[in-house]
């Protein structure tokens, strides 16, 4: 059993609006909770959903007295070949699409927060940009050096929490899948555009709170009598702290100093449904915006 503390939630990490009259979802257990809920025991935390802002986050919160607990050293068998296989087609659709908005020019700065092994550090560089990274997980960081050929002046080894960069220096910044691991969103961010030029543009994406899978899957877990819900994994893989609606990053720039330049819902995998809804279900995400993802560029204030 992994070693926690538990931190009482006052407000939402979002809005800041107090979390006294926030709506509680239901329990979330700290392992898969199957088919069979009543089942299953385990330690489980509350489910709340911010009622100004629509940002899920658990209550209380979870934090593990040790990090490594969460995202320590993947076994050797976890390395398979074609982690390693970089085409230029890595993260293009995304750069592309950022080149259109800042008025790109060659030498552009673009910084990866959670690096991973570099790929998209390689198409950065592939596509004009001078390339960044930052990386906390020593093994991927030691990767994209020796494996991937990333320079090693280029990127850093920690976490954003505990690095710097110069204050307005790069034109893009990415997130990827990092911001619902972290336990202070709004930190990171206001940290993010610290380091960004005046205009310039940040990339996230997240899990989206209005996904409507997972309130499909609660109704389910109502009817076995429970009180589970499906959304988080704060204390197990994939470790999701958060899930977001498109206003809690709306209302989080009014207080730090941005803009949502473009938003966009994606589908994405479909679980637990028979498979002949898919594309019923497909379609219907689609037209609502009730899709697993929530993609969000943000773009700093001048
Ligand atoms: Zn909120």
């Amino acid at each position: 059993m992994k070693n926690y503390y538990f931190k009482d939630v006052t407000s939402c990490e979002m809005c800041g609006i107090p979390s006294t009259n926030h709506k509680v979802m239901g329990m979330r257990l700290n392992t898969s909770q199957g088919k069979n809920p009543k089942a299953k025991i385990g330690i489980a935390v509350g489910v709340i959903r911010c009622t100004n802002c629509g940002l899920v986050y658990s209550s209380p919160q979870p934090i593990p007295k040790d990090i490594q607990d969460h995202y320590g050293t993947p076994p050797e068998e976890y390395w398979k070949a074609h982690y390693f296989e970089w085409t230029a087609t890595y993260f293009k659709t995304q750069i592309d699409f950022v080149k259109t908005r800042i008025n790109f020019s060659d030498g552009m700065k673009a910084l990866d927060i959670g690096a991973g092994l570099g790929k998209a550090m390689l198409s950065f560089k592939h596509y004009g940009f001078e390339a960044y990274g930052l990386e906390p997980s020593i093994p991927f960081y030691e990767r994209a050096i020796d494996k991937m050929g990333i320079d090693p002046e280029r990127l850093k080894l920690g976490t954003i929490e505990d690095l710097e960069y110069d204050d307005n220096s790069f034109d893009f910044i990415t997130f990827g899948a990092v911001v619902e691991h972290l336990y202070s969103p709004k930190l990171c961010i206001e940290k993010a555009l610290k380091w960004l030029k005046p205009g310039g543009l940040i990339h996230i994406e997240v899990p989206s709170s209005k996904w409507l899978i997972s309130k499909y899957m609660n109704a389910y877990f109502r009817i076995r009598g429970t009180s589970y819900v499906t959304n988080l994994s704060p204390m197990h893989v994939p470790f999701h702290l958060y899930e977001f609606d498109l206003k809690s990053f709306q209302v989080l720039g009014n207080r730090i100093g941005y803009s949502i330049d473009h938003y966009e819902y994606s589908v994405c995998e479909i679980y637990f449904i028979p498979r002949f809804l898919h594309p019923l279900l497909r379609w219907y995400m689609k037209k609502t915006n009730t899709g697993m993802q929530l993609t969000v560029y943000l773009r700093k204030n001048n």
